[in-house]
């Protein structure tokens, strides 16, 4: 477009120019400037159109990525975002040699809380859960849905005993957060397993693995408790 205004100018001022003769035709005497700005305008269409179709399709691109790393119901990161992070996370660790933690927090017999007020009221506790985990932590740290009623904590530089509080302080936060539906306060309260960065550890699974065990031993145990690998 820039390039067509330029030459459109060019030729503009060509046959404003003062030196043109009175007589002159531009059928007979056109200037290469004339041709010049023909073919650009025949090209301005096509351009134009594939211009506007690669934009459209970058931005389709850039939803199409959000959509894939996002859950839909609670805009947190899903389980393949949680996963990417926490290999990166886990890598970094390892070169700083600092401290990397990861909790598992699952909602407890959250089946009877779906059978009892209904499937949409059970979307509505997910949302309420998120958002109570997601001001529970800190900007560095990632909170991600990656399954049904679960949801993965990835705690950057965090020790074991540290871990163990945030998770207690999210703990506290559902239990006390005040779910209501049908003006009736429901009940929610979460388990979940934490673990932290072993030096024998290979990869993030690892980490993932004692999370998952910790967090069965939480339900097991009574559940509404954190256990910590
Ligand atoms: P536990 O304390 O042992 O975790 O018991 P639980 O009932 O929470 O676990 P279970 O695995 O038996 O049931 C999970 C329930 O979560 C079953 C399923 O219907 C419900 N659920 C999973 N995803 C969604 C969802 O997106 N929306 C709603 N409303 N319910 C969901
Ligand atoms: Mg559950
Ligand atoms: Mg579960």
């Amino acid at each position: 477009l820039v390039l067509l205004a330029v030459c459109v100018t060019i030729r503009l001022a060509i046959y404003l120019s003062p030196e043109i003769p009175s007589d002159f035709m531009i059928e007979k005497e056109a200037s290469g400037w004339n041709l010049i700005c023909n073919i650009m305008l025949a090209m301005l269409p096509i351009v134009g159109t594939t211009g506007f179709l690669m934009l459209c399709s970058d931005v389709l691109r850039g939803k199409l990525e959000d959509a894939a790393a996002t859950d839909y119901l609670t805009s947190l990161p899903n389980r393949r975002s949680v996963t990417q992070r926490g290999v990166q996370m886990f890598d970094e660790a390892v070169q700083s040699q600092g401290s990397f933690a990861v909790a598992v927090v699952d909602i407890d017999i959250f089946k009877s809380l779906n059978d009892r007020y209904g499937h949409e009221a059970g979307d509505r506790a997910l949302v309420h859960v998120a958002n109570r985990l997601r001001a529970e932590t800190r900007a560095n740290d990632m909170v991600a849905r990656s399954g049904g009623e679960e949801f993965t904590v990835l705690f950057s530089d965090m020790d074991s005993a540290r871990a163990r509080a945030a998770a207690e302080r999210m703990r506290v936060s559902i239990e006390q957060g005040n779910f209501w539906w049908a003006e009736q306060l429901v009940p929610i309260t979460v388990s979940t397993g934490v673990a932290t960065r072993r030096h024998d550890d290979k990869c993030f699974e690892d980490i993932l693995r004692r999370a998952d065990q910790a967090l069965y031993r939480a339900k097991s145990a009574g559940r509404n408790r954190i256990e910590v690998a």
